[in-house]
């Protein structure tokens, strides 16, 4: 495998000897682990690297995991397994709720630790679509919420997926077909396209100001429509 190609692991243990451990486990399982004593260093490093995972010691000296966890938690969704030293503090630190996406309980063994590294890698932190901003209108795909000027606007099911579609690649001139295909995952042998003029002419009346002048959804004479940006 290629270098450039391997996941980041970020582990985060005071224990020399159980860091070697996890390192070698990790390694040997094709990632590449970047090693950390401290959780000021580990907060700063998560940042820096951007990394597939974490591994996170409760018990470290200083500031201590679950701090740790909270701060990253501050900027990044990267899934987190926490490690702790007794049973009783994994029950602990469930409840408060921190944002961990698995636990492990002390003594660790290499082929637990990367069982549980790649079934969390497999789920994936739920990752959220950007919003879509213009000036005076943004279109967020993870909430499916519009607001124009600030205000929320309310939109159907299809009103959003059009405006949404056409959103995401401005100036791009979509034919009523194409449109249909895309948003509508249906072809216009199957539905009139009419359909899609009709929803132009709602997301204008809900947002645009003057509607027979759009400012956002152009209609493109002969072809189709596009969003300009
Ligand atoms: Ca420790």
């Amino acid at each position: 495998m290629n270098e450039a190609d391997r996941q980041r692991i970020i582990v985060v243990e005071d224990d020399e000897a159980m860091r070697a451990m996890m390192e070698m486990a990790l390694t040997k399982a094709g990632y590449e682990a970047e090693l950390h004593a401290d959780g000021k260093a580990a907060v700063s490093a998560v940042a820096l690297a951007a990394p597939a995972l974490v591994v996170l010691d409760v018990g470290l000296p200083g500031m201590d995991g679950l701090d740790v966890l909270t701060e990253i938690r501050e900027t990044s969704d990267v899934p987190v397994i926490i490690v702790t030293g007794r049973s009783g503090e994994a029950d602990r630190i469930i409840g408060l709720d921190l944002g961990a996406d698995d636990y492990m309980v002390k003594p660790i063994y290499p082929r637990e630790l990367v069982a549980r590294v790649r079934t969390v890698l497999r789920r994936g932190s739920p990752s959220r679509p950007e919003p879509i901003v213009f000036e005076g209108l943004t279109v967020d795909p993870g909430s499916r919420e519009v607001t124009v000027g600030g205000e929320p606007v309310e939109l159907t099911a299809k009103e959003f997926d059009l405006l949404a579609f056409l959103a995401s690649a401005p100036r791009q001139v979509f034919t009523r077909a194409q449109l249909l295909r895309n948003v509508w995952d249906s072809s216009d042998e199957w539905q009139a396209s009419a359909t899609v003029t009709e929803h132009v002419r709602r997301v204008r009346r809900k947002i645009e100001s003057d509607p027979d002048n759009p400012r956002w959804l152009l209609t493109v004479r002969g072809v189709g429509y596009r969003f300009q940006p």
